[in-house]
């Protein structure tokens, strides 16, 4: 799976992609912007690919030789919501993989998840159980339902703390006191994750759309400040998100789609 295409030198790109086998790695892919022969539709857009990756390395890149398309999901250009969410996948799966990692649970995720959006379009819902189960699949779920310093029960008084990994019960909150990126926690988006948690299936998840907007938009807020907390750089795409999501605010002729 592409992740992102840089241009090096002149008429080169490095490719960073997601492998099935290797997990994150990057690739020096030779002339590619002077010839698309030899990568035919592999080095932009949404895609899935079987590169054929040379024996010899340059500036610690493996060299890939060419590329064969195996899927793509061109449609997802065509509609701006579903656009800026896979870019934000593959930015936060670019950010929060370490390099080498073969995760094959995680491979078998874009791709459904792509194949979900292409067909239904940008929600919430969906991209929240995304964002959860790429932070479970790199063993940083956050705690939804235990206290992360005294593992106890929460209630509806509860506190979440990104930089702690998930929920503060009420007596801890008392205790380590009010401290910058402690959020509220209340029942309605404890509910709410944890329903996101519990499903099985990216297929399955559309339906808590139907949740309301503020237990929804606070669930966001929570898994992005933890997602903020753990890449090493702002990611570029969620700004993109917001300046969209004020847009769609401010002319709402569509739907927002927080
Ligand atoms: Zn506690």
């Amino acid at each position: 799976m592409l992740l992102r295409a840089v241009p090096y030198r002149d008429a080169d790109l490095i490719l960073h992609i997601f492998s099935v086998e290797h997990g994150r790695v990057g690739l020096l892919a030779r002339g590619a912007r002077r010839s698309k022969r030899r990568f035919v539709g592999a080095t932009s857009g949404f895609v899935l690919a079987r590169f054929t990756v040379g024996s010899g390395k340059s500036q610690d890149l493996r060299v890939a030789e060419s590329a064969e398309v195996m899927q793509q999901w061109e449609a997802l250009a065509l509609d701006v919501g579903a656009f800026a969410h896979a870019n934000y996948v593959l930015e936060m799966v670019h950010e929060l993989l370490p390099e080498g990692h073969p995760e094959p649970a995680l491979a078998e995720l874009l791709a459904q998840y792509f194949d979900e959006l292409q067909a239904h379009g940008a929600s919430s819902s969906v991209l929240r159980f995304v964002e959860y189960s790429v932070l479970d699949i790199i063993g940083n779920a956050p705690q939804l339902d235990q206290c992360v310093r005294c593992a106890g029960d929460i209630d509806g008084n509860a506190g979440f703390l990104a930089s702690r990994g998930g929920a503060l019960c009420a007596a801890c909150v008392a205790i380590e006191g009010p401290r910058p990126g402690l959020r509220r926690y209340p029942m309605p988006v404890q509910d709410y994750l944890l329903a996101i948690r519990a499903s099985d299936d990216v297929t399955h998840v559309r339906k808590l759309d139907q949740v309301a907007d503020d237990a929804r938009l606070a669930a966001r807020d929570l898994l992005v400040a933890l997602i903020t907390h753990l890449a090493p750089r702002p990611l570029r795409t969620l700004e993109f998100i917001a300046k969209m999501s004020s847009a769609l605010r401010r002319n709402p002729t569509t739907p927002p789609k927080p």
